[in-house]
């Protein structure tokens, strides 16, 4: 299992050295971010959820200019200016998009017919086959551990990576926990062609999020995310004030309404780009706890691929 030299169905795909993805984030992955992991061997993506069409533009030109390797964008398909997030990743010749939160099948034509890749972000076997069938070159499967956005059925990375396997013959990138050259080689050995690694990312110099949200990720331990707001759309939180107001109001039974109003608007700017650790929504995953500090991006790909190379050679004597 080397991965030095070995190209695999994963990296000829996205034209990449490492099975390395850094996740798009919302608040945290910039072209600043993205460039560098494109440019340590990885496949760097602008989070273009939290970014207004203009910025997005800006974002994409400023990474073309940081690096000539590939990298990608993230869209939510749930955003509000879609089509026009849409053109300008036409217009500007991302090669790569990977796409979350809504059907594969809507816009996986448009993208391919103008040359463009696209992955899909899943968590389940039944949506992986979805995106399959809809004409995805590659499905990411993140599991019940991964930060932000997640699951409603709960299934963790253990286990989606191995059934998601079953199901699908295009490549498969395994999201969720996983910050470390060890995880990355349990994911592989349950049948991924590569890793999404989105939280320990967010600890670097080059991602946009906010000082004290680094911090406090760097300083969580385990037992300090918890799925939240699973009334609305579930979403794994670094416990503060404003979870622990959100897990008072669902104890009360309260409603979707309620809910609604208490999140009320821009609570993941607030806590992840603003820094409010108390009122702000603070998304990471359970992985923090494994977080221990702040590094540049390139230095966490290296040490992340020499510690799956000391695995893959532990392994055989064992
Ligand atoms: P700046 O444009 O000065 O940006 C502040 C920091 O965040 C800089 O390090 C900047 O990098 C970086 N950055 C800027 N935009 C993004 C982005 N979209 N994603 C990740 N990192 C980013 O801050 P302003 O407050 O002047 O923001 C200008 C506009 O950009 C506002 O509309 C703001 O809401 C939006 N914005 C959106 C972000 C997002 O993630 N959606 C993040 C930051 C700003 P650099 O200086 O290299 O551009
Ligand atoms: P809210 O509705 O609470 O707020 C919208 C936020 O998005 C504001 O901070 C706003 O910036 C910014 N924004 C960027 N572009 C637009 C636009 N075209 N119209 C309106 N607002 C825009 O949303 P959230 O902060 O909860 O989520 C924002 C996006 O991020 C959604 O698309 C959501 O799906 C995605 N998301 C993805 C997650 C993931 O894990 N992948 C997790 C959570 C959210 P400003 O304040 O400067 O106006």
């Amino acid at each position: 299992m080397q991965i030095i030299g070995q190209p695999n169905q994963l990296t000829a795909l996205l034209g990449i050295q490492y099975p390395i993805i850094q996740a798009g984030m919302i608040w945290a992955s910039g072209w600043k971010l993205a460039s560098a992991v494109s440019n340590a061997g990885g496949l760097g993506i602008i989070g273009a959820g939290s970014m207004y069409p203009d910025v997005l533009r800006e974002h994409i030109r400023q990474c073309k200019a940081a690096t000539l390797n590939p990298f990608a964008v993230n869209i939510p398909l749930l955003y509000p200016d879609l089509d026009q997030l849409i053109q300008i990743i036409i217009e500007e010749k991302v090669p790569i998009v990977f796409t979350s939160a809504g059907n594969p099948k809507t816009y996986t034509g448009l993208f391919k017919s103008h040359g463009i890749k696209v992955v899909h972000v899943v968590s389940s076997s039944k949506f992986a086959l979805k995106a399959q069938e809809a004409g995805c070159d590659a499905v990411v499967a993140e599991g019940f551990e991964a930060g932000g956005h997640n699951g409603r059925e709960e299934t963790t990375t253990l286990v989606l990576i191995p059934a998601v396997r079953k199901k699908i013959t295009i490549p498969l990138i395994a999201a969720g926990g996983i910050a470390t050259g060890q995880q990355m080689y349990a994911a592989i050995a349950l049948g991924a062609d590569g890793v999404q690694v989105g939280s320990r990312f967010v600890c670097t110099p080059e991602a946009s999020s906010h000082i004290h949200f680094k911090e406090a990720v760097v300083a969580a331990g385990e037992g300090d995310t918890q799925l939240s707001l699973k009334k609305l759309v579930p979403v794994r939180l670094l416990k503060n004030e404003f979870f622990q107001q959100v897990a008072d109001a669902e104890k009360r039974g309260a409603d979707e309404a309620e809910l609604s109003h208490l999140l009320g608007r821009a609570r993941a700017k607030k806590g992840m780009f603003e820094g409010d650790l108390k009122e702000g929504e603070l998304e990471i995953g359970q992985v923090a706890a494994l977080i221990h500090e702040i590094k540049p991006a390139a230095d966490i790909v290296a040490e992340m691929i020499a510690d799956y190379n000391a695995c893959a050679d532990r392994m055989p004597k064992l």
